[in-house]
């Protein structure tokens, strides 16, 4: 028996040392929208609030962008992009209204939870404010940093300042340009001229910048540096519900629809990245579901736990709006991002990729 056992041990090992590598991905891209609403992305813009003259200044004209009877229509009016080439390429989780559900784990329903629950696999108690505390837990990204291959190829862009607490910048050591950062390291042109603009344009939040910014910081980043694993934080649609700005809340979400084509056609041009990297979208918490409750997020805003992530690349099958009755949480997807990387993510408290992989085609 135990020469046998000795066989098969060698046998298994020489196997598991010759299967190939199990992904082409070699690269992750984790976008986030603060606290994007599950009912936006699947039926676009609310009937409920749409037309209310206290949130919309310009009712006609918004009705104009972006309504329609048809929540298929207006939520491509909406999200171009994520209901064209994605919708085609990769895969939606999240539409309640088919029972398919995606919440958080945590039992705050607001950012730096929810962040961490994203970033680390696991939900954690003493997290319960937006304090400006280092983040006790390792995250995927600062765990990425330290393996071999990875070391200074992780790199985050966050519009929201508290990033730079979340992933524990002082002690992570990766690469972080958040809130009001500039770029500080053998500057590019585009990046010498984004220092000057960011430094004289007004900004209309003290914590959080404009998603512009965040987002040609990333790229521009992307280009010079090849980094494997990026997570891309914008930070507008949370701010602008926030302040009951119903109309730039669409108009931004739209905006980042747009960042997240720009993202993807820059993949697919560049020889580092092209069908080799995978793409990842959530959010880090949904809002209140009412009329009224819709400005606000938090245990107190029902539907605020209801959440949505959606990803392509070269792992995954293109089922599209993934209509099979399911739930998924939000811890889940640090697991998923380190099987995509063939990581070994320790701390992690999920087990097991949630994203139908296999050949494209
Ligand atoms: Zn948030």
């Amino acid at each position: 028996m135990r020469s046998k056992t000795i066989v098969f041990t060698f046998l298994f090992a020489l196997l598991y040392v010759q299967l190939p590598a199990q992904t082409k991905t070699e690269n992750v891209v984790l976008v986030t929208l603060d606290g994007l609403r599950w009912k936006e992305l699947f039926s676009g813009a609310d009937p409920k609030i749409v037309s209310n003259k206290k949130y919309v200044k310009d009712v006609p004209g918004l009705k104009d962008k972006y309504w329609n009877d048809s929540p298929v229509k207006r939520r491509k009016a909406l999200f171009p992009f994520m209901w064209s080439t994605l919708v085609q390429n990769g895969q939606i989780y999240g539409n309640r209204e088919l029972g398919n559900k995606v919440n958080v784990a945590n039992r705050y329903w607001f950012s730096y939870p929810g962040y961490n629950e994203l970033l680390t696999g696991n939900t954690d108690r003493r997290i319960r404010s937006n304090a400006r505390v280092d983040n006790p837990n390792q995250t995927i990204l600062e765990f990425a940093n330290q393996q071999r291959g990875f070391q200074d190829k992780v790199a985050a862009f966050a519009s929201w300042d508290v990033f730079h607490y979340i992933l524990a910048k002082r002690r992570s050591g990766i690469y972080i340009n958040a809130g009001h950062d500039t770029a500080k390291v053998k500057l590019t042109f585009r990046e010498k001229y984004l220092n000057h603009l960011q430094q004289h344009t007004p900004s209309p939040w003290r914590s959080t910048r404009l998603d512009e910014f965040t987002h040609q910081y990333a790229k521009e980043y992307m280009k010079k540096n090849f980094p494997k694993l990026v997570l891309i934080a914008y930070g507008e649609t949370d701010e602008y519900a926030h302040e009951g700005r119903y109309d730039d809340y669409l108009e931004s979400a739209t905006k980042t629809d747009a960042y997240i084509k720009d993202l993807w056609e820059f993949i697919q041009s560049n020889e580092h990245y092209k069908d080799k990297t995978t793409l990842l979208i959530t959010t880090d918490h949904g809002r209140g579901a009412g009329r009224r409750s819709w400005r606000g997020h938090g245990i107190d805003k029902i539907g605020s736990n209801h959440t949505w992530f959606a990803v392509m690349g070269p792992d995954t099958k293109p089922l599209g709006e993934v209509k099979a009755k399911g739930h998924y949480y939000t811890k889940q997807l640090a697991h998923t991002i380190a099987s995509y990387l063939d990581l070994n993510y320790p701390n992690s408290g999920s087990s097991e990729n949630i994203i139908a992989t296999g050949p494209v085609k």
